[in-house]
């Protein structure tokens, strides 16, 4: 028998307000993020895996330079880039992770082929890049991730001294996030995939929660697949994905209420801010945020394309 398959992508979320973005951004925003889904989606109508759905999606938003992850991260106290990108099969549990990379195109496909090819679920910095290349993929010069426009927001955050989410407290309308998928196969396979550069201006080789499992990322076949996006450090400490999951799991809770009760929960009031995208075993999708916007996009069980930036939408 087949299953219903579907898919979501989220880039990011945080302060992000209509009267901030122009039209042309926001149009190239919703057509990356469309791109980005139907990619994805091209993969499970065939028959594939969700993994690999979750991967080819998550890809496309790394080459964008529209989102913080892959070209267009945003850059370190020392002005470099250095990113953190997780996946999560749910069929048996397998997991692979990586953070601090500096020279990795594609971070996702790295967390995948630690999956996949080493005996570990969690690689960093140099030893995940010797693991890198060891595979196959390429040295990338720090040259191809940096724009003009993370330098001139590094500039800002470094005279007040704070780092920052690519969307929040900084006067630029250009607005990036962290990027992630989450999919549902015809073979009943639940997948989620996340990758960022982390925050603004992050110093000692902060790693946050797109590069922990059940706190950025999580899939479990028979429950639920989540990717999160936010204040790394709050959903660390909260374990967002986990704590869906396990509401769904143990208290048999949608995941609609799983997924808004955690989010709008004391993860806010501990100033968590952020959202999660989350899809059940019956390929339902759900996007949960506590702040103004979450690029998001989805294409469900019926076929149907939406695409979302605003709250309120
Ligand atoms: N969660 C990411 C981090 O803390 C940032 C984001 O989602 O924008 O590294």
């Amino acid at each position: 028998m087949s299953f219903p398959f579907a898919l979501a992508v989220h880039g990011g979320a945080g302060t992000i307000l209509p009267e901030q973005m122009s039209a042309q951004l926001e149009a190239n925003i919703r057509a990356a993020l469309a791109q980005a889904v139907n990619a994805g989606h091209k993969i499970l109508a065939a028959g594939g895996d969700a993994l690999d759905a979750a991967v080819a999606a998550v890809k496309v938003l790394e080459d964008s330079e529209h989102f913080n992850a892959g070209k267009g991260s945003v850059l370190t106290a020392k002005e470099m880039v250095e990113m953190d990108a997780s996946v999560m099969h749910g069929l048996q549990m397998q997991v692979g992770a990586i953070a601090g990379v500096r020279h990795i195109k594609n971070p996702v496909e790295l967390a995948r082929d630690v999956m996949h090819h080493s005996a570990h679920a969690f690689l960093i910095s140099e030893g995940a890049e010797e693991f890198a290349f060891k595979q196959g993929h390429l040295f990338t010069e720090q040259d191809y991730f940096f724009t003009d426009r993370r330098y001139d927001q590094l500039m800002v955050l470094k005279e007040s001294g704070d780092s920052a989410l690519s969307e929040a407290s900084y006067p630029d309308d250009n607005k990036h996030g962290t990027v992630g998928a989450v999919a549902l196969d015809q073979q009943g396979n639940l997948a989620a995939a996340t990758s960022t550069g982390g925050i603004a201006n992050k110093r000692f080789g902060r790693v946050g929660d797109s590069a922990i499992i059940g706190a950025g990322t999580l899939a479990e076949n028979g429950n639920v697949a989540i990717s999160s996006t936010g204040v790394g450090e709050l959903f660390i400490r909260k374990m967002v994905a986990s704590d869906i999951a396990a509401r769904m799991r143990y208290l048999g809770e949608d995941v609609k209420t799983a997924s808004e009760t955690v989010i709008h929960g004391e993860l806010k009031t501990l100033g968590g801010e952020g959202g999660v995208i989350a899809i059940d075993k019956q390929g339902e999708i759900h996007f949960a945020l506590n702040c103004a916007g979450m690029y998001r996009a989805s294409i469900d069980i019926e076929g149907k394309l939406s695409i979302k930036i605003f709250a309120n939408e």
